[in-house]
Order: C-alpha cells, then sequence, then structure tokens
C-alpha cells in the first residue's frame, strides 16, 4: 500500500475522504471530480469514484458540482460517481480495510477523520488538521501510521500563532504520538514559510520529543505503508 501525497494520475485515485467544509480541503476536490469526469467521458478513467464525508461537506460538493460543472459531466454523479455519506462511529470497507469514520470534535467546523485497518492490528488514522481530541485519543493509540498537523516548529509559535488558529506545532505533535505508542508519525498541513528547509527543521524539532519514524513530506513524495 502506498500513500500519495499527490504525484499519483487522477486515473488511479479511486477512494477520496474529505474532512471538512473548509476551503483549503475541499474545492481542490471540485477539480479533481471534473476532471475525473472529463477522463471518464474520455473512456480513459476505469470504475467508480467513491468520496465519502459528512453530511455538511457531500452537500456542498453536490451543490458546487451541480452548479460548476457541464450537465453532462454532472450526469456521472449517483452513477459512477459516488457521494457516501458517513456518520460518527461508522465503518465502511475501503480497498478491502475496515476504515471507522470518527468526528474529530473540531471547533471550528464539523470535521470527520478515519482510522483504516491496513494489515491485522496495523491502522492508519488521519486526524484531520487540527490536535486529536482527548475525546477520541483511543482511535490513535497504538497506531501504526498517524497523520497529524503541524502547523509550525514550536520554535516559531510566536511568528506563526498556531494556537490561535486551533493547531499544533511539531513538538506538540510529536509529544503526542509519543504518548499514544505510535510507530510512524506523518506530520502535514504546514506553512509555506519554512518550505525550503521545512524536511529538516521540522524533523530536528521532532525527533527531540518522538522516537518513532518521523515524516515530513514534500508534495509528491511517496511514503510506503
Ligand atoms: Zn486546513
Amino acid at each position: 500500500m502506498k500513500l500519495t501525497m499527490l504525484g499519483t494520475g487522477l486515473d488511479d485515485i479511486h477512494e477520496i475522504f474529505i474532512t471538512h467544509k473548509h476551503t483549503d480541503h475541499l474545492l481542490g476536490i471540485v477539480w479533481v471530480v471534473r476532471v475525473v469526469c472529463q477522463q471518464m467521458m474520455k473512456g480513459k478513467y476505469d470504475g467508480i469514484l467513491n468520496v465519502y464525508g459528512h453530511d455538511e461537506v457531500l452537500n456542498l460538493l453536490r451543490d458546487m458540482a451541480g452548479k460548476l460543472l457541464w450537465e453532462k459531466e454532472f450526469a456521472f454523479i449517483g452513477d459512477r460517481i459516488l457521494l457516501h455519506e458517513v456518520t460518527d462511529g461508522q465503518c465502511a470497507e475501503i480497498i478491502g480495510h475496515k476504515t471507522t469514520f470518527f468526528d474529530v470534535c473540531s471547533k471550528k467546523a464539523k470535521q470527520f477523520g478515519f482510522s483504516m485497518e491496513i494489515r491485522e492490528n496495523e491502522k492508519l488514522v488521519c486526524c484531520g488538521d487540527e490536535p486529536l481530541h482527548d475525546t477520541v485519543m483511543n482511535y490513535a493509540e497504538n497506531a501504526k501510521w498517524l497523520l497529524h498537523e503541524a502547523f509550525c516548529l514550536y520554535s516559531e509559535r510566536d511568528i506563526h500563532k498556531p494556537y490561535e488558529k486551533h493547531h499544533s506545532t511539531v513538538k506538540d505533535a510529536c509529544e503526542l504520538a509519543e504518548t499514544l505508542g505510535v510507530q510512524n508519525l506523518i506530520l502535514y498541513h504546514t506553512e509555506d514559510d519554512t518550505i525550503a528547509d521545512r524536511k529538516n527543521l521540522y524533523t530536528r524539532e521532532g525527533k527531540a520529543y518522538y522516537h518513532g519514524n518521523l515524516f515530513v513530506p514534500d508534495d509528491l513524495e511517496k511514503i510506503d505503508l
């Protein structure tokens, strides 16, 4: 199994999960859906595209697609592009793996994460884009892989002000992963000012607090799970 931060051809993407309605998480999906519709019309996309999300995000996606896509494109929605509404605690089988969706208890906008069993007793957990809430810690305990946001370095918290935006620093995310017994931590959803040296800077700070494998992926980077 591979986890891809972009870089894969859209024809290879058949499962999409949308966490919440913020523009940096939702608007790109409209474009992806449009390109998949076009590929379907050209006979260049095989099978189905499944999109998972809670009621709020799927209603917005359906509404935007209805207003923005051509009629011929929109006709694929409900036919070969299936929108699956999920509720807190609901399970689904995705690419052969049991996946449980959960409400991350966001203060910003209704937001879900998920836990996927990638192998027996090995789970991949996505926490969305804010610090994992106390009430859902159980989903991430002893995770094989944890995807957690880290908006900036702890040493730069006064510059980027992560706490005002309900975000974590590298140190915070790493301390949490250490406490939860996570084996592999993937940090994402970061500020862009340090992008040129982000991998080194974030890894250096994180390693002081976390002893598992720490990943700070660049765009297009692939990770073997
Ligand atoms: Zn975000």
